[in-house]
């Protein structure tokens, strides 16, 4: 039986014609802005993100540590949600790299108001350390696929900008936001100070992300991308795959949003999982185990052995994605396999 892999939205591999697209790349130097089809993509994503310009990096966690240290200095504190990617799973890369201080917000959905914003922005002193930027992500990755509604967001923008901080977008699943609301993506990044969106993750591509600024926040942005280890030469290779898939996977996302809701509904109908969803949903969808007696690494094994892969997250919470390379019909599969084993695990335990 073939795997159905819920881990993440990264686990897809190129398809055919993604493969095709990246074979015929038209390529030239990276470093020296030669490669068109790099080009032509750091264009694409800057006008649909409505900013003047735009760098395309191997990854998101290397977007939002050069947007870190851009917009940062030595000693400075960066504000974001407490469960974020960036305070999570980025190995500290703030402190370690551009020696900032993280201000952790605890949060229920990895969503923040501007009054929380405000209460953990320091007021300027002597003493305390210089509160110098905000992160959101949109949507929430450890905290199920939210959404920020816009009002939400343009919020704590103002609040931040009022304080005279840099404001960024994690944009990892931005596509996502925007398939589940119809809300442009530019309207979501609009005055914003960057941002960035993945195309690892739902978009399918092998790699990359393309961070978006201002003509001056990309000089900087430059400078660090080089001392992080440089530019990547023919790299139009991979910006070909993320231009098929700004071509061809965007308006699939909604089947991901479908999946995910479709996923929730065949699970909660039994009383063993108990959904933390956001309203809209969108692909990651987080739960947690109730009445079987077993703890959450036993039952990601045993769904493993019956061909369903989930991912545990730190607290107890499982998680399951949908991307493009799980069909509607695995994900019905994958619902009936989970409630299968959750059924014998309660009768085992009573
Ligand atoms: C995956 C992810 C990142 C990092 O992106 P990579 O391309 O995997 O480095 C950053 N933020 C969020 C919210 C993510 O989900």
């Amino acid at each position: 039986m073939k795997l159905i892999d819920l881990y993440s939205d990264t686990q897809t591999v190129p398809t055919e014609g993604m493969r095709v697209a990246m074979a015929t790349a038209k390529v030239g130097d990276e470093q020296m802005d030669g490669d068109p089809t790099t080009r032509e993509l750091c264009i694409r994503v800057a006008e649909q993100l409505d900013f003047e310009a735009a760098v395309f990096m191997p990854s998101g966690t290397m977007c939002n540590l050069v947007a870190t240290l851009v917009h940062t200095r030595p000693g400075d504190e960066l504000i974001a949600d407490a469960q974020s990617h960036i305070c999570t799973t980025e190995g500290a890369g703030a402190a370690a790299i551009a020696g900032v201080a993280i201000n952790p917000i605890p949060t229920r959905n990895g969503i923040f108001t501007a009054d929380e914003c405000r209460a953990a922005i320091r007021e300027p002193s002597r003493t305390a350390p210089r509160s110098a930027m905000i992160s959101i992500e949109q949507t929430t990755n450890f905290s199920g696929g939210a959404v920020w509604p816009i009002d939400v967001l343009h919020g704590v923008r103002d609040a931040a900008l009022d304080a005279g901080l840099r404001t960024h977008i994690d944009g990892a699943r931005l596509f996502n936001a925007s398939a589940a609301t119809g809300v442009p993506l530019k309207a979501y990044t609009d005055g914003w100070d960057s941002a960035w969106v993945d195309f690892s993750k739902a978009m399918g591509c092998p790699f990359g992300a393309v961070l978006c600024g201002d003509a001056r926040f990309m000089r900087d942005a430059w400078t660090w991308k080089y001392r992080l280890g440089g530019a990547m030469r023919q790299s139009g290779i991979v910006a070909a795959a993320a231009l098929y898939a700004l071509d061809h996977h965007v308006t699939r996302l909604a089947d991901d949003h479908a999946n995910a809701a479709l996923f929730i509904r065949l699970l909660a109908s039994e009383p063993y999982f108990v959904f933390e969803a956001p309203n809209p949903i969108t692909n990651l969808v987080l739960f947690r185990l109730q009445g079987l007696h077993v703890n959450t690494v036993t039952f990601v094994e045993h769904a493993l052995q019956r061909g369903v892969r989930l991912r545990k997250l730190s607290d107890g919470r499982l998680r399951a994605t949908t991307h493009l390379d799980v069909t509607r019909d695995q994900v019905v599969a994958a619902a009936g396999i989970l409630n299968d084993l959750a059924r014998e695990l309660a009768a085992d335990a009573s």
